[in-house]
């Protein structure tokens, strides 16, 4: 690719092009193609960043909120101005189609808008003392401090944008580590922060090891909260370094999204949206729809229109031809990953209707895949598969689903489809998840709170919840003197 960037980290207001650990290559998964060389962070650097926020946070944090809004506001609009470039280096890095690549850039700016806003917006509360000697009670919301933002590379502008957004607006400063898959793009959205007027040091931006990395930025007594987005393995072991320090952490983990189809569903909305989207960004999302649960009235049905739209989706490099509907996953090790969940199929333990293997050839391609009848302790039923294969199975009685839905340690999203006002408020209640949506598969938006429960993680991001998760509370009394 000749326009790819040349990768740098932003270390105090430097564009550092040397990394001190040496280098790692970043490839295109649509044609194994090297994109360039990413620097790695030493400890040096690391330490350098460090002290960067350290010192950023204190001039950030004094800066009135207009300011920090007017900052936001003219980097969404940079954003907006080079969603071209940005989009295409997207699809290069991870392979979505630009389409979806465009989209997701959109989604980042207005994130950023919306946290800007709130930064205007959030005030504090007046509490009425319970005595005449007390003048007042003052709750205020206080920047927490330094953070830490570890991003993954399915949304690899929107999940920076999420973070970048409610830690600025709320006065931190920031150590971003965008995913080794996908720099250039994170590097872009930097670029724009900086370009805005965000003061040196306020926003840094370092590559490396992941490990090393997070190990390193977390012990820091500088760092005074982490906000992470990956695998719940890995939240796991951050959240336990992160509590070592008693550092605030948010960690948005993985999921393995049940759907339940009701016989009295409107089948046409049903089957079209989870054919669809479940294979949207090929199935690499954390809220992707992945358990069809399907009355069985209609599951027969379900499973031929939902197996024949399947067969149409188009796979290829989305990055040479506009007409592809589903890239490649995001790097070789997720080939392996996909042979695993099916490993465990055939005879009466669920039947591959349609693609359950690799793509030979150049990249890292794997068929739109449809399971019917999975067994309830296959892999497919309980590990989250992240990546292009659908579950299908029927259920009998609606509680049943339920508790088939729930049955798992995750709690990120749940979607139901019925036209029963009954049964969408009995869901709406009943799906144990962080996000739950009735008669569509759309869980995200700027505004609204994006988070799970259970082994999804905890706290939100988006919405006012993403602004208040990098504040501390702070309880201010004054009495008559
Ligand atoms: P992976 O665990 O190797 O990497 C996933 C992400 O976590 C990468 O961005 C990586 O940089 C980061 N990471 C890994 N180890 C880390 C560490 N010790 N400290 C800090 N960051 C670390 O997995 P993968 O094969 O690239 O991705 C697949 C798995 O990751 C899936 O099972 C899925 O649950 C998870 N994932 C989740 C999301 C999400 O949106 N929640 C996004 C991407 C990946």
């Amino acid at each position: 690719m000749s326009n790819y960037p040349q990768l740098k980290m932003l270390i105090n207001g430097e564009w550092v092009a040397e990394g001190g650990d040496g280098t790692m290559e970043v490839i295109n998964p649509a044609t194994e193609e090297v994109l360039g060389l990413m620097p790695k962070a030493s400890s040096e650097q690391l330490d350098a960043a460090l002290a960067a926020a350290d010192e950023g946070f204190r001039v950030w944090s004094a800066k009135p909120a207009i300011e920090r809004f007017n900052v936001l506001r003219r980097a969404s609009d940079l954003i907006r101005e080079r969603k071209d470039a940005i989009a295409r280096i997207i699809t290069a890095e991870m392979g979505k189609p630009m389409a979806q690549s465009l989209g997701e850039v959109a989604s980042a700016a207005d994130v950023i808008d919306f946290q800007a806003e709130e930064a205007k917006r959030a005030g504090g509360r007046m509490v009425p003392p319970r005595s005449a000697h007390i003048l007042s009670q003052q709750v205020h919301h206080i920047p927490v401090g330094p953070s830490v933002l570890l991003t993954p590379w399915n949304f690899p502008v929107n999940l920076p944008a999420r973070k970048l957004g409610g830690a600025l607006a709320a006065g931190c400063s920031v150590i971003l580590k965008p995913a080794e898959d996908t720099p250039a793009t994170a590097q872009l959205l930097v670029e724009t922060l900086v370009d805005a007027g965000v003061p040196k040091g306020v926003v840094n931006l370092v590559y490396g090891d992941p490990g090393k990395v997070s190990e390193h930025l977390i012990a820091s007594p500088v760092t005074r909260k982490v906000s992470f987005t990956g695998s719940t393995a890995v939240g796991k072991h951050l959240g336990a370094l992160a509590a070592q320090g008693m550092k605030r952490f948010t960690p948005e983990l993985g999921g393995h999204a049940p759907v339940i189809v009701s016989e009295n569903a409107d089948f046409a909305t049903a089957v079209a949206n989870c054919a669809t989207v479940k294979f949207r960004n090929a199935g690499q999302v954390c809220v992707s729809p992945t358990r069809f649960l399907v009355a069985r009235s209609i599951y027969d049905k379900f499973v031929a229109e939902f197996t024949e739209r399947v067969k149409t989706i188009k796979v290829g490099d989305a990055g040479a031809d506009d007409t592809v509907d589903m890239g490649p996953l995001a790097h070789a090790r997720r080939i392996p990953a996909m042979d695993h969940i099916l490993g465990d199929l055939g005879g009466n333990r669920g039947e591959i209707l349609t693609g359950g293997k690799a793509i030979e050839g150049r990249g890292f391609f794997y068929e739109p895949t449809v399971v019917a009848a999975p067994a309830a302790d296959s892999r497919l039923m309980n590990e989250e598969p992240f990546g292009p294969i659908a579950g299908i199975v029927p259920f009998d009685d609606l509680e049943d689903a339920v508790a088939t839905a729930n049955s798992l340690r995750y709690g990120l999203a749940a979607y139901a489809f019925t036209t029963s006002q009954d049964e969408s408020y009995y869901l709406g209640k009943a799906l144990h998840a962080g996000m739950v949506a009735i008669n569509h598969l759309i869980v995200a938006s700027p505004e609204t709170p994006f988070g799970g429960i259970g082994d999804s993680g905890f706290g939100s991001e988006g919405g006012v919840e993403g602004y208040l998760g990098y504040t501390d509370t702070k309880f201010v009394t004054v009495a008559k003197s």
